[in-house]
């Protein structure tokens, strides 16, 4: 693609209203437009990026056997007052339909997911079984945050598992567990780490919250060098004191991205999810929920990687893995040489953008900052003279002094490839 078809208005100089880095980045690289407050447009930069972080969820969530589907959006508000949640929950969107149906816009989908369960489940051979989507929720919070970690509405992958016993669901539940930790690592985080949080409205037994620590976080966690990390809900704040060995706990902001929930019968015995065991007894299944903030992800990624010229993506999030400069945007051979450089690596199936135009060197470097492809080639009139394309990389965690410096003009394709495996393997 050419860096000017790409419907994305990039910024220069400072950003009003964004509060922090990360927020600041999205707004300037042109990742997200505030269309109301709390509500974001993913423009095709930000997509791309979603739609990176949604694949990664997919791959992993098919190594806990999840099966993928698509809940409604809003829904008939009779499934809400089966569990009681339609009044005690106090940020559901409510309407009425001109036919005096009422209905909700879901902040969340458990009574949604355990209807559709009750109309499939007869026998406990179908158990356990996980099913998770990938939507956007719509939450009525009374404040929001500046920046993306708080919005009103969100993408979120919210996952539900149905077990037997409640054996079946702990051991279910620590693979999911550990699936999450790879998911994070996959996605370029670094600083996370699982806490022990309170259930708050979704019911159920215990829960841990995957949360960033970083100091623009909104959450207080407390955590401990003997292992002990929980939010401030489960902590006695008043002493702080660590229960597992007694020492004084140690305090530090996060952003939260996920959690993993044992919610028990609460949703199954109230909306009467049956089916029938091995004995011909007729028992109710238990249930575990597992949700990732597919937004918030980007949002923590940028909070956390990014330098003050703009983002730094891994190869699984960036939205292009080569970004083509040509230095000189008159020089014949030079925007020649680019643009079948580009044509090529597009042949190839590599995600490349173009840059060939007639602007100062410094404005395409920015600019190429804050798109943030790994890979960067540099098409001048000197390098051409030396038939080498030169390459710079836009990574960190990553040594790149053993990684080429300059690709040959008669041979780039396989070593670009071998370059790109190279920056994703993980
Ligand atoms: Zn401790």
């Amino acid at each position: 693609m050419k860096i000017e078809n790409l419907c994305v208005r990039r910024l220069i100089g400072d950003v009003s209203g964004a509060t922090t880095r990360g927020h600041k980045i999205a707004i300037k690289g042109g990742y997200v437009y505030q269309t109301f407050q709390g509500g974001y447009t993913l423009t095709p930069l930000g997509w791309s990026v979603i739609r990176k972080i949604e694949n990664i969820i997919r791959d992993e969530m098919n190594t806990v056997d999840g099966q993928e589907l698509l809940l409604p959006v809003v829904c008939s508000a009779d499934l809400w007052r089966e569990t009681g949640r339609y009044d005690s929950m106090d940020n559901i969107a409510k309407f009425t339909g001109r036919s005096g149906t009422d209905y909700v816009i879901c902040p969340t989908h458990e009574e949604v997911i355990t209807d559709y369960a009750r109309s499939v489940l007869t026998s406990y051979r179908q158990l356990p079984f996980m099913l998770y989507q990938i939507q956007t929720k719509f939450r009525d919070e009374l404040r929001v945050r500046a920046g993306l970690v708080r919005t009103r509405e969100f993408i979120m992958k919210d996952g539900y598992s149905f077990h037997e016993t409640q054996e079946d669901l702990d051991k279910y539940y620590k693979r999911c567990y550990d699936t999450y930790y790879r998911f994070f690592k996959r996605c370029g985080l670094k600083n996370f780490t699982a806490v022990l949080a309170s259930s708050g409205d979704m019911g159920g037994k215990f829960t841990h919250e995957f949360q960033l620590i970083h100091e623009m976080g909104e959450d207080t966690l407390y955590i401990c060098d003997c292992g002990f990390r929980a939010n401030k809900e489960v902590v006695d704040e008043e002493s702080a004191i660590c229960p597992e060995c007694g020492k004084a706990l140690q305090k530090v902001r996060g952003i939260e991205i996920g959690q993993v929930f044992q919610l028990g019968r609460r949703y199954t015995e109230s909306m009467h999810v049956t089916y029938t065991d091995s004995d011909g007894n007729e028992k109710t299944p238990v249930m575990g929920c597992y949700g990732i903030g597919v937004t918030r992800v980007m949002a923590a990624i940028l909070e956390e990687s990014s330098d003050e010229n703009g983002p730094v993506w891994n190869m699984e999030t960036a939205p292009f893995a080569v970004h083509v400069i040509g230095l000189n945007g008159k020089d014949k051979n030079v925007l020649e040489l680019a643009q079948k450089v580009h044509d090529d690596l597009i042949a190839n199936g590599i995600e490349t953008i173009l840059d060939n135009r007639d602007i100062r060197a410094g404005e395409k470097f920015a600019d190429a900052d804050l798109i943030a492809a790994p890979i960067r080639l540099i098409i001048s009139e000197n390098n051409i003279a030396k038939n080498v394309i030169e390459v710079k990389y836009r990574v960190n965690d990553f040594d790149t002094s053993n990684m080429p410096m300059e690709f040959s003009v008669s041979d780039f394709i396989t070593p670009i490839q071998k370059v790109i495996t190279k920056l994703s393997h993980r």
